[in-house]
């Protein structure tokens, strides 16, 4: 049996009920019991393979959730209406009143939010550190800490965080490392590098096709157990379910995902290479210049490459929303936030994914409102994009003709 995330994906087979090659759909909200002790038992946890009802659990969430969970190497893994559903059942489950969490300053504008003005009301404190000084993040670790939680690759500014020294700390500290992968499925796997909990968004790479959000963590059975016990479960109370229909249609995305990823990852790095040529500022972890290159290839699954997203500063908003507009009509992407897509996609994270963050701390943590962030696409031709791209960047002025920057 291959230990690799994609093939132990690719190993899982479940049969539909009339022999069909796809699982069939639980088109139900509800499940019957030919014996009411069996009714009991189920909602005691004790009736293995009984559904009772779908916000608990359905087959088509389970089977999303345990190819979900070979993929990350986890015991098993619950799915979710959203990757913010995902997020906050993990942080309410761990913490509760009086409790903390230290967190890479720079993550999702939702997450960060969450942390920064909703958790509060409930008494859960956050302390935002920069989560490539790891001493800055053990010296944020109080006796109330619960969780140290990190993107592994951060959005926007494509930081990478060392899962294993954290790790290390979360141990020493006896606090749960929750690391969210979205950015970078399968070229990670979080739990063998020392992560407790892995989270995604599924509304980017993973499903791939932009038809829907959707979240999954994965963890431990007993982790899981918690999420979804019908006491005090977060996930089953706050009710962020997927529905199953939306289940079996990422389950059948989450086939071509190794597909995907090496095409996102090598198109990014050639463009990367090519305008950081051209003399643009562009952060990639592909590049050697990116300075987190080395600590990625300790960590990474080597056929996956360095993922597709990568940003490049064009010096003010006014300038990226100028590329930007111009890229959008020539076709080579479209103006929007959000990952993963077939479509190239680019947003100005200043202004847009990452505008909760207060303007005073985007500064201080080096992110420029001139940054686009860029998910690249799965563009056949991918000179011909960086053609077409170079001259929209000539024409807003950020290239010259004789292929140098102007910046
Ligand atoms: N995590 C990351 C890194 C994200 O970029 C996002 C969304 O943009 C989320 C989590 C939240 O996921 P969702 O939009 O599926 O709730």
């Amino acid at each position: 049996m291959s230990n690799k995330p994609a093939d132990k994906i690719q190993d899982l087979q479940y049969f539909g009920e009339f022999g069909g090659v796809n699982p069939s759909i639980s088109d139900s909200a509800t499940y019957t019991f030919l014996h009411a002790k069996t009714m009991l038992d189920t909602f005691e946890g004790h009736a293995e393979g009984c559904y009772l009802y779908s916000r608990h659990s359905s087959p088509s969430n389970l089977y999303l959730g345990e190819a979900l969970a070979a993929m990350e190497h986890t015991e098993t893994a619950n799915v979710a209406a959203s990757g913010m559903g995902a997020i906050t059942s993990v942080l309410l489950q761990i913490c509760g009143a009086g409790d903390h969490i230290v967190s890479s300053r720079t993550i999702y504008g939702g997450s960060y939010a969450f942390m920064k003005n909703f958790a509060p009301k409930l008494n859960i404190t956050t302390s935002f550190v920069d989560i490539t000084s790891l001493e800055s993040v053990e010296a944020a670790i109080t006796k109330n800490t619960k969780i140290i939680y990190c993107e592994l690759e951060s959005n926007p500014l494509l930081e990478i965080a060392n899962i294993p020294e954290l790790s290390k700390i979360a141990k020493k500290h006896n606090v749960k490392l929750v690391v969210d992968n979205t950015f970078t499925p399968l070229i990670f796997t979080p739990k063998n590098l020392g992560a407790d909990v892995t989270i995604h968004s599924l509304t980017k790479f993973i499903n791939g096709t932009n038809d829907t959000v959707g979240g999954v963590v994965c963890g431990t059975q007993e982790f899981i157990n918690d999420l979804r016990s019908v006491q005090d479960g977060a996930a089953m109370l706050l009710g962020p379910v997927m529905d199953s229909l939306r289940a079996a249609s990422v389950l059948k995305n989450l086939r071509t995902l190794h597909i995907r990823m090496k095409k996102h990852s090598e198109n990014a790095l050639y463009l990367a290479d090519h305008f950081e040529k051209d003399g643009l500022k562009v952060v990639y972890p592909g590049l050697k210049s990116h300075k987190d290159h080395e600590l990625f290839k300790t960590m990474n699954n080597k056929e996956y490459g360095f993922g597709g997203i990568m940003t490049i500063d064009v010096g003010t908003i006014e300038k990226a929303n100028e590329l930007m507009e111009l890229m959008q009509n020539e076709n080579l992407g479209y103006l929007a936030v959000s990952l993963g897509f077939y479509k190239t996609l680019f947003s100005a994270s200043g202004t847009s994914t990452s505008s909760e963050i207060p303007t005073e701390e985007q500064v201080k943590m080096g992110l420029s409102n001139g940054i686009v962030r860029f998910s690249i696409g799965l563009d056949n031709d991918i000179e011909r994009t960086y053609q077409s791209m170079r001259n929209c960047m000539e024409k807003v002025g950020v290239l010259n003709t004789k292929q140098e920057s102007v910046l």
